[in-house]
């Protein structure tokens, strides 16, 4: 009993140094820097967040001007959705993605600011199975749009707790990724700009650390609605981007990040 007890621990270690041996071998071959399509080393994901107006008014046609694919994380729940339907169909057929951020918006109203919240979006009243229904049938409302099976997903108000609960890791494999919370952090840096000019816009993409490979950029309103840009700022925004495609690659935040998982 004990011999056996001896070979079973000697099997053990010696797994142990081969696995350590794989790991250092695995470290000391040079890697190729990570690059996007056309030699890139920034890209650039321009999201519209909660289904609004003036998305529809202003930016499909200011990212039109430059041929720029981009994410809209839509709310079924929204009357913007049920009144202006045709016009969320045609920008996927632009090249533009639709995104999950759940069917009603829930948000924590316990956090400050959070008087907007009804009780019945209140997350703090949510069980994680129910929110996991909730984005499992805005995966399905998104399906009857655009008829396409992957989808990624943007965390209503960055709320990352269901009554107490860490909910991410209960949602992950509805999604090819969530904004913000992938493994890799060099593709999480997230923006949320409200009110800043142009150059503003613009110095967030260049004073990107090296380290990063993608900025998210999460508009709401843009020249009208709420958390809002001018239309003015945007348009710097885009004319600078399409200006320095060398520099800066911008899709839709799901052709980013199959591209990136296809490199890697
Ligand atoms: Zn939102």
């Amino acid at each position: 009993m004990i011999k056996a007890l001896l070979f079973f621990w000697l099997l053990l270690l010696s797994t142990a140094v081969v696995a350590d041996a794989n790991v250092a071998a695995v470290e000391e071959s040079p890697s190729e820097p990570f690059t996007w399509p056309g030699g890139a080393q920034l890209a650039v994901s321009l999201s519209y967040d909660d289904a609004l107006n003036s998305q529809l008014d202003n930016v499909i046609p200011a990212l039109k001007k430059h041929n720029f694919k981009a994410s809209f994380y839509i709310v079924p729940n929204s009357p913007v959705i049920n009144a202006r339907m045709a016009e969320w169909r045609a920008t996927v057929k632009d090249g533009h993605e639709l995104g999950n951020h759940s069917m009603y918006h829930p948000c924590r109203a316990s956090l400050p600011n959070r008087e907007w919240v009804p009780a019945h979006h209140d997350l703090d009243s949510y069980s994680v199975g129910q929110l996991v229904e909730e984005l499992t049938l805005a995966n399905t409302f998104l399906k009857a749009i655009d008829g396409k099976l992957e989808r990624t997903y943007t965390v209503p108000c960055g709320d990352l707790l269901v009554d107490g609960q860490e909910y991410l890791s209960e949602i992950s494999h509805l999604f090819t990724a969530i904004k913000g919370h992938g493994a890799d952090k060099r593709f999480s840096p997230i923006i949320y700009p409200e009110g800043e000019t142009g150059e503003e816009l613009i110095d967030y993409i260049r004073n990107a650390s090296s380290e990063t490979l993608l900025v998210n950029i999460v508009f709401h309103g843009v020249g009208g609605d709420y958390l809002s840009v001018s239309s003015k700022a945007h348009a710097e925004l885009l004319a600078f981007l399409a200006n320095n495609r060398d520099s800066f690659y911008v899709d839709s935040y799901i052709n980013l990040m199959k591209y990136a998982a296809n490199k890697q």
